[in-house]
Parts: C-alpha cells; structure tokens; sequence
C-alpha cells in the first residue's frame, strides 16, 4: 500500500483527499495495467472515465461539463498520480482529455466551448495537441506549418509529429504559422475536426511505451476563421499557457510510476530470502530504499508546491519546471533501482518494474525535455538575482 501521508500536508484541501480516496477505490476495480489493442483500450479508457465523472476536473467551466470554473491544478495532479500508479495508459487517457482540451478551456470562445468541451468532459470526444513537427520540437518558435487566409477560411499546409491521440483523436488543437510576426510572434491555434477534408493521418509512430502517436499531414486542408482559438499571432502564448497547466501534471504522472516503484521495491525485498536473511535485511538495500523514498517526497513536494502555487493565482513557470525536472528524472532512478532489486524478474517483458521502466523514459522528453527545463530555471533564477 502506497504512502499517503502526503496528503496530510497543507497544499491539500479536505476536497482533494476524498477526491484522491475515491478515485484510488474507482481505479482498483475499474482499470488494468494490462491491454488488448491499443486504440480501443483508449477509447474505452476515456468513455469509463467520463461516465464516471472523472473527466470533469479535465477542463474549465461549469457551464461546459467541468468540475470547476478554472482547471483546478491539485485535483489533476493527485488524479494523473493516482492513476499512473494503477495504469499509465489510464492516465494517458485521463491527461490527453485536459491536454488535447486546454487550450479551448484557456481561450475558446463560448460556441467552441460549448462544442468542444462538454463532449470532452463527458468521454464523448478525444482531443489531440498538436504542437510539435519533425523539424520543430524542443524549438517551437522554428515551427513551419502555415495557415494562409483565403476568404472566410484558413488553409492549412505541412507537418505535424509526435502527435498523441493521433489516429483516434476527434478533433485536433493544431497551432500553425500565420506570419503576423517573425518566429513565436506569427503563431495562431485552430481547432481542426478529425474528419476535415485534406488532414490525414500520414504515419502511425510505436513508441517502447505504447500509446496512440501519429505523424499528420495537412494539404490544402482548409478550416473556416471561427475555428481559430484566440487571436491571430496568439498561438504560441496559447501553447505555452496550456503546457504551463499540464507540465506540474506530467510531474505527477512521474510521483504515480516512481510511488508504484517504490512499492513492488518493498513487497521484493521483504520477501526474496537470501543468505539466511531477506535482501531489506542489507543495509546496501536499505541505502536504495531510503534513496527512492527520499526521491518520491521530494519530487512530491516540488509538484504539489507547483500545483498549490497556481491555484492561489500565481505564475509558476519556474516551479513547474522544477518539478517537471526532478520527477520525471528521480522517477526513472526510482524505477531502475527497483529493477535491480527484482534482480532477473525485474526485466522479464511485462513485469511491473520492467513496464515502469519503459513507461517513464518518454516523459523526461515531452512537453519541454529535462534541458528545456533546466534552461527556464535558469533563466527564471538569473532574473530574479538581477532584479535585486
Ligand atoms: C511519447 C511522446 C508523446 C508526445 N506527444 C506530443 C503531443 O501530443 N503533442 C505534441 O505537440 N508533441 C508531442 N510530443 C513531442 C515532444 O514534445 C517532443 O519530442 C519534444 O518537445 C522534443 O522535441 P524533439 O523530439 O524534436 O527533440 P529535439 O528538439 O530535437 O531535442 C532533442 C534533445 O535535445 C536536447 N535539448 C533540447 N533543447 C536543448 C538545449 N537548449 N540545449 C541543449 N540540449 C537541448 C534534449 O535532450 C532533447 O531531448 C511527444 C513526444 C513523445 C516522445
């Protein structure tokens, strides 16, 4: 049994506690680490977790199905971390729903709200992010997909990669450059149903943790101009808004896989007998376990300190980062100590600590790799010394 002494501390509200304990119950005999194919398991995945309710933390606004008026960032973590510790591809599912939306949640208007956003809430529609290109990734000022008015439309040229949901997405949240202003400046989004004339669906991408990915295509794909999100030449803000909500949570994800670590860790190493005593019993095993317990408190209180923060109003670029940084990195610590204590098993395709140990790796590179990171800090922490 994990701990959850954690929730304890003064970040969490008495709301957050039931929410965890409820969603821990619902999760144990609702979802499986286990999957058949991949794209149906998904889709089954968001209906149950829609007509459970669980969706409605994924996005903003009461009047569009969503718990809360603004998204509220401790329920979404303490959501992605409970749910990563029973299935990542559960909470996969969960966060795409907040990703794929967050943007129409932060700037839709209230006919794309109403649109969008309640099917979503209920587990009626999947979203996608599509941000990054083959040629744009870490750089996403050097983004070269192009969309050209003509009339009352939008045409949308070129690439985008690495797009989860991809292939099964309902619509996609596809920001495109529309030359306002060189680099990040001349950046738009635009909310493009899945089914719209000239997107496809150009390569399915298997990745070691499998989830739905897609590489997509727009030729000539034309949306009308109300399918824009905000202003023209607000897109990368829009971007970098939404990844501001949903980094803290990528950090959670991390708690929940290092936390499920930590135990099957445990569970081994006060049962496996060896030479006349458990391997607990070795104070090198005791080394590693007080490393990994150590590295799940700090990573937690860096993520919910980010997610409290935000909450209250404040910009939390900079702690975000940090515990975007230090979970996912001490997760896969985390993880890969708890392989070497399962010695042999632990790489046996499909143990628990060897799944764990693929699930992680993609997270210490999405939504801003560990370098991104380390770059914001700095930059943050500079700033704050040279302002006095
Ligand atoms: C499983 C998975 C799911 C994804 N889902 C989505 C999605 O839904 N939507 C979406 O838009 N994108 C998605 N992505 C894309 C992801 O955001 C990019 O992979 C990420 O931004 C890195 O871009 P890149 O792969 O092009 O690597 P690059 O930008 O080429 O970077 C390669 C490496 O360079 C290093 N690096 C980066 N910047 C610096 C620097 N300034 N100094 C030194 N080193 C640096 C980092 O180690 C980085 O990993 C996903 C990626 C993966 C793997």
């Amino acid at each position: 049994m994990s701990d959850k002494s954690y929730l304890e501390w003064p970040f969490f509200e008495e709301r957050h506690r039931k929410l965890e304990a409820e969603l821990d119950a619902w999760a144990r005999d609702n979802v499986t680490a286990e999957h058949g194919d991949l794209d149906s398991a998904c889709r089954e995945l968001v209906a149950k977790l829609g007509a459970a309710g669980w969706l409605r933390y994924s996005v903003g606004g009461t009047a569009y199905g969503g718990a809360h008026e603004t998204i509220d960032t401790r329920s979404i973590c303490l959501l992605r971390e409970t749910l990563a510790r029973h299935s990542s591809l559960a909470d996969f599912a969960f966060a795409m729903q907040g990703l794929g939306s967050g943007a129409v949640t932060l700037y839709g208007n209230d006919e794309q709200k109403r649109r969008y956003l309640t099917r979503v809430a209920r587990g009626e529609a999947l979203p996608a992010f599509a941000l990054s290109e083959p040629g744009s990734g870490s750089d996403v000022a050097a983004m070269a997909c192009s969309a050209r008015l003509d009339g009352d439309h939008y045409v949308l040229e070129g690439e985008k990669s690495w797009i989860s949901n991809g292939g099964i997405a309902d619509f996609y949240v596809v920001f495109a450059r529309t030359g306002e202003a060189p680099g990040a400046r001349g950046l738009s989004a635009f909310i493009v149903d899945a089914d719209t004339p000239g997107l496809e669906i150009a390569e399915r991408i298997e990745v070691i943790a499998p989830h739905p990915l897609a590489r997509l295509r727009f030729t000539d794909c034309r949306v009308p101009r109300s399918a824009m999100l905000g202003t023209p030449g607000l897109g990368f803000k829009v971007a970098m808004q939404t990844l501001d909500i949903f980094r803290t949570s990528v950090a959670a994800a991390s708690l929940g896989f290092a936390r499920h670590a930590l135990d099957e860790a445990l569970r081994r190493a006060t049962t496996r007998d060896m030479f006349q005593q458990k391997l607990a019993d070795f104070q090198i095993t005791q080394v590693k376990l007080a490393q990994m317990a150590t590295s799940v408190d700090s990573s937690a209180l860096l993520t919910y300190r980010a997610a409290w923060r935000r909450d209250q109003g404040h910009k939390v670029t900079r702690e975000a980062a940090m515990a975007k940084m230090t979970a996912t990195e001490s997760a896969q610590q985390v993880i890969d100590a708890a392989v070497q204590i399962w010695g042999g098993c632990g790489v046996v395709s499909n143990h628990p600590v060897e799944r764990l140990y693929r699930e992680i790796r993609a997270l210490r590179i999405y939504e801003g790799a560990t370098e991104v990171q380390q770059l914001i800090i700095a930059r943050q922490t500079l700033k704050a010394y040279e302002e006095g």
